[in-house]
């Protein structure tokens, strides 16, 4: 499960951030900014701790994609770029 994503940042570059810090953002931030997968660059999601405390936040792909290791669906066949990577 994928504890850290790639946030693009105002001047157009993309830095490693927790999911953590991207969720402590100001909403109205978050909503401006690109968040993508370290590993295939595909567009993710921002999931919150469960109430149950037993997922911790972490980050969704957008589009499931067997080709990546922080996929749930991963194929074990190694890392595959995203067909509609987050550029
Ligand atoms: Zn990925």
């Amino acid at each position: 499960m994928a504890t850290d994503v790639d946030v693009k940042g105002t001047d157009g570059v993309w830095r490693p951030m927790t999911v953590l810090t991207a969720l402590s953002m100001r909403p109205d931030d978050r909503k401006t900014r690109s968040f993508r997968c370290r590993e295939c660059k595909g567009h993710v999601t921002l999931h919150r701790q469960s109430k149950d405390g037993e997922k911790e936040a972490h980050a969704q792909h957008v589009t499931r994609w067997t080709g990546c290791p922080r996929s749930d669906c991963y194929d074990e066949h190694g890392l595959r770029p995203h067909p509609n990577p987050a550029l």
